[in-house]
């Protein structure tokens, strides 16, 4: 380091070399202590410090080690010397007209992920987190579906994306101004983003035992709610692992529409997914199954296929989110008619399920279903575009 300062050039601008301390934020509890053993902490005492710097890194979200001020001053440089809380770069922030907040989040080695909150009616909202940068389904309907699987997220870098949520929506405590649970805006978590969490369920259950951790982050089990396309196998894992909510991609009723919609199904049909949601553990009707349904019109959209559905349903504990299409460029899909999307909620409230529709939010900065980080792929091909012709032209 010193022979490399000494041989810069003494007018260039300021040295900025990567970081080479590796973060804590988004470690879990085993590893914070495994950490703190590395640089000398006794094994005895290993555990009481990470509870230390849990509740201050989960708890009050510092990114900080000189503000854990119940810790020793030599350890806390110790922790600075060898690690950072740093959370990964937010390349670009967006707020929608209704609220919604979109965030692109850079992860090392550069890839890119969004992650959206979306605010309730009332104090409560719900942050979208993405489990996997692109993903291996091809769902015909969905942008995302379109790109290639880059790489599963680690653990941390899902937590990250709570922890960045919470710092853009200032919502961590001091220990002289606590935040009641009432006042938080972020109450939930849906894993709805990119990517197929089933696909990747190791480190979306690390990452869930440490948002649910009720002396950091406390968003209970019962608030997070975990989406898949129909990864049969796993589902009961899922619950027996994290024990949050399950929600199901679900989009058709009948085997051959569904494996042109969701092409998972050809390999785990409708009725091996619905031995696997049964199994799912501690169903009841005050813990149901949420499931997705998205408003295609002429393709899944007829009052025939709503009571389909409520007769697939029957004897699940459910619920119906139904999501009107979010088109993008080049999709061969286009969104029911208003009209066609209340007679088929209609069908679904007779059969008794309340308010099936799923407000479109976010739309005006591209923070809905399925087309999350697509655009910024294509804005920077654009950019690549405009480069090759600027430099042509020149
Ligand atoms: N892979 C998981 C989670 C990510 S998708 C899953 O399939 O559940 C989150 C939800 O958005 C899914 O229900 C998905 O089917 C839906 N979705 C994807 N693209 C969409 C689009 N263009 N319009 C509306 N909903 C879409």
């Amino acid at each position: 380091m010193t022979t490399l300062l000494s041989l810069r050039d003494p007018f260039a601008g300021p040295l900025t070399l990567p970081d080479p301390r590796p973060s804590l934020a988004g470690a879990g509890r085993a590893e914070l202590q495994e950490r703190l053993i590395a640089i000398g902490v006794p094994q005895a005492k290993a555990r009481m410090r990470a509870d230390q710097i849990w509740r201050w890194t989960y708890h009050y979200g510092v990114a900080d080690f000189s503000a854990m001020s119940n810790i020793a001053k030599g350890l806390r440089a110790d922790l600075d010397r060898a690690y950072t809380l740093k959370r990964p770069e937010v390349a670009a922030r967006q707020i929608s007209v209704d609220g919604t907040r979109k965030w692109l989040i850079r992860l090392e080695g550069g890839q890119e992920v969004e992650s959206v909150f979306i605010p309730d009616v009332g104090r409560s909202g719900t942050l979208c987190v993405s489990s996997q940068v692109g993903c291996t389904l091809t769902c015909s309907f969905c942008h995302t579906g379109t790109q290639r699987l880059v790489r599963n997220l680690t653990a941390a870098e899902i937590v990250a994306q709570v922890l960045i949520a919470r710092d853009e929506l200032g919502e961590w405590p001091t220990p002289e101004r606590p935040i009641n649970e009432g006042d938080r805006r972020l109450t939930n978590i849906v894993f709805m983003g990119m990517g197929e969490p089933l696909y990747n369920l190791d480190e979306a259950a690390a990452a869930i035992d440490v948002i649910s951790d009720g002396d950091g982050l406390a968003i209970g089990r019962r608030r997070i709610t975990v989406s898949t396309a129909g990864v049969a196998p796993r589902i009961p894992e899922l619950g027996e692992r994290t024990g949050a909510m399950l929600a199901i991609s679900l989009h058709a009723t009948n085997d051959p529409l569904r494996d042109v919609l969701v092409p998972i199904n050809k390999k785990y049909p409708l009725e091996t997914l619905f031995e696997a949601i049964r199994a799912y553990p501690g169903l009841s009707n005050a813990k149901r199954v949420t499931f997705e349904y998205v408003m295609l019109k002429g393709v899944n959209d007829s009052l025939a296929e709503a009571k389909a559905l409520v007769k697939l349903l029957s004897g699940t504990p459910a619920k119906i989110n139904l999501i009107p299409f979010n088109p993008w460029p080049g999709s061969s899909y286009a969104c029911s008619d208003w009209d066609t999307v209340e007679a088929f909620a209609a069908v679904l409230n007779r059969a008794g399920y309340a308010s099936p529709i799923r407000t479109p939010r976010g739309r005006d900065i591209l923070a809905a279903c399925g087309q999350l980080k697509s655009e910024s792929v294509k804005e920077r091909a654009s950019a690549r575009y405009r480069k090759a012709h600027d430099a042509a032209d020149a």
